[in-house]
């Protein structure tokens, strides 16, 4: 069993998901756009071990508590599409183009320790394989997790939404293409842990989403 928690973090509301497999007491984070402090609190408290860190993208609001994390515990691995890699290094200049406020510029860089695409075959958590689908769109490196029956989309899909395609890098038809060619189609049984706001299934998605149609 894979126990989930969500911490929502930052100005901009981000869900950071705290994964524990309860057999192994293996725990991850799907971004980790802050409160690192409180997190791994929560992952001692509940006698786990945090092995990695995984981003669905590279938006500073998905990755901000790595900055603490890299200061308390440098050893922890951070995975994210290469693709993505400029715009997690170069945080404020992207905070600067979009306009956001009350959030502190950096003066260092995260350290992004391991590239992640389709082919990468070997993150589990647990006995839990972890499957990494490719989906272009918000930005270019975009990817969504899949766990058992989970799916951790960030901000490629939302419950009844999709993420913005109006930001520098993004693409709206990519998106479209990623989530009706490789989202759609998974077992619509599947919950989707979106990086805002509630989470919801791939059934009701079908069903209700607008940009799926
Ligand atoms: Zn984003």
């Amino acid at each position: 069993m894979i126990k989930i928690k969500l911490f929502v973090v930052n100005p901009i509301h981000t869900n950071c998901w705290v994964l524990i497999d309860e057999e192994s007491k293996d725990a991850i984070i799907i971004d980790l756009g802050g409160e690192y402090k409180k997190i791994s609190e929560y992952i001692a408290e509940q006698n786990a071990n945090l092995k990695f860190v995984l981003c669905t993208h590279g938006h500073f609001d998905h990755i901000l508590g790595i900055f603490e994390m890299q200061i308390a515990n440098p050893e922890i691995p951070v995975y994210l599409n290469k693709k993505d890699e400029n715009i997690a290094l170069n945080i404020n200049s992207v905070m600067e183009q979009l306009g956001i406020r009350g959030i502190d510029k950096q003066d260092k860089k995260i350290k992004i320790t391991d590239f992640i695409d389709e082919n990468t075959n070997n993150l589990y958590i647990g006995k839990n394989k972890i499957q990494i689908i490719e989906t272009p769109g918000h930005t270019q490196g975009g990817v969504c997790f899949k766990i058992n029956n989970y799916l951790f989309s960030g901000d490629s899909l939302f419950c009844r939404e999709i993420g913005r395609c109006d930001l520098p890098g993004s693409n709206y038809e990519m998106l479209i293409q990623s989530l009706k060619n490789k989202i759609s189609i998974l077992p619509e049984g599947t919950i989707v842990y979106p990086g805002h706001g509630p989470s919801t299934t791939i059934k009701e998605e079908n069903l209700y989403n607008m940009y799926l149609q």
